[in-house]
């Protein structure tokens, strides 16, 4: 299977992941939601909580270690699930962490600021800097590289571990390896999927698995729910991201437009910021099936999902492949405003 991702192998690539992770079906919410509904359970990817993060980051470590870097720096978010698994890497293999603390969510509150996934690093030891405008990714991607200069001259050797456009996307290649997992996976239970969800932010976990899953000619729908960018913007993103991947593996025409679908009906009142219709989906997947998701991702990718469903995306009772992708912290982060939606 491997050669369908042409020059994947040459990538390195340093082992952080629990794989594979498990598919389990999702009976109560099936009911719910009219469809037969599966869970690829990549929150249990092992490191740190678990999470999507972790098989993106074995690529970045991997360029790092081949780099001879003893220090990575990164920006995220303040609750940022990218950041918590990339510091718990960097521990596990003896590098510093710095990170670069973004300013992405308004009026937050000392929770949001102290639990959840900050405290994970105040555990970890990570060095922070803060990045008072979220909204600018240029910026913040500019800034980051200045912190590795400061590093540089105090004689350190930094990794800069980028989100921003313009970088090869080496994370996407742990979602382009996902696909691989998950269609041997299908094959072995006999499962046929009509489609799969997932969260579409960095877009790296949407176009690797996108990419992963047409390299090996299934044509599966994959529909990216957005969590930071409307659908416009996204889809551009993605198209971008795949004709790199192309590129970087040494393959040609992979993914085509068509391939591309976004949904952005979630997405307001914006990143990070909790709406009506995801914490629903929060009670309904920890009632139905004892399954956490998460305000910023996973829970408006299920609320995502549901309007989806709702609109008759998929034929009825189709089989339909939710990528939980983690965030589980984050849950604790915004503990004060969850509290809201619970009927006692
Ligand atoms: C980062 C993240 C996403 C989005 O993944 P990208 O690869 O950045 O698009 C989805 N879910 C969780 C829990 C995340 O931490």
């Amino acid at each position: 299977m491997s050669t369908k991702f042409g020059r994947l192998s040459e990538y390195p690539r340093v082992p952080l992941s629990v794989l594979p992770t498990v598919i389990q079906p999702a009976p109560r919410l099936s009911t719910e939601l009219g469809l037969n509904l599966y869970v690829k359970r990549d929150d249990m990817t092992g490191l740190a909580f678990g999470g999507n993060k972790t098989r993106q980051l074995e690529f970045y470590f991997g360029a790092a270690q081949a780099q001879g870097a003893d220090t990575v720096v990164i920006t995220g978010a303040v609750q940022s699930n990218y950041v918590r698994v990339a510091a718990a890497a960097a521990a596990r293999l003896g590098m510093d962490m710095h990170v670069q603390a973004e300013e992405r969510v308004p009026d937050v509150d000392a929770t949001y600021r102290q639990s959840g996934n900050v405290l994970l690093g105040d555990l970890l030891g990570v060095h922070r800097y803060a990045y008072p405008l979220g909204e600018d990714e240029d910026g913040a991607d500019r800034a980051v590289q200045a912190i590795a200069e400061g590093l540089r001259t105090e004689g350190r050797k930094p990794y800069v571990i980028p989100l921003a456009p313009g970088h090869p996307p080496l994370g996407a290649l742990g979602y382009v390896l996902a696909a691989g997992e998950i269609v041997v996976q299908l094959q072995a239970n006999g499962t046929r999927i009509d489609a799969m969800i997932i969260g579409s932010g960095s877009g790296f976990s949407h176009a690797g698995l996108l990419f992963g899953l047409r390299a090996l000619g299934q044509d599966i729908a994959v529909h990216g729910i957005c969590v930071r960018r409307d659908a416009q913007a996204q889809t551009v993103r993605i198209g971008l991201q795949c004709a790199e991947l192309a590129r970087m593996l040494g393959l040609q025409d992979v993914v085509s437009e068509q391939d591309i679908n976004l949904f952005d009906g979630v997405l307001a009142p914006g990143y990070g910021q909790l709406n009506p219709a995801t914490a629903d989906a929060i009670v309904l997947a920890a009632r139905c099936e004892g399954l956490f998701l998460d305000p910023v991702y996973t829970g408006k990718v299920m609320a995502g999902l549901m309007a989806l469903a709702a609109n008759k995306t998929f034929p009825e009772g189709g089989n339909v492949l939710f990528l939980h992708t983690g965030g589980t912290p984050a849950v604790f982060a915004y503990g004060s405003q969850l509290q809201h939606w619970v009927e006692p």
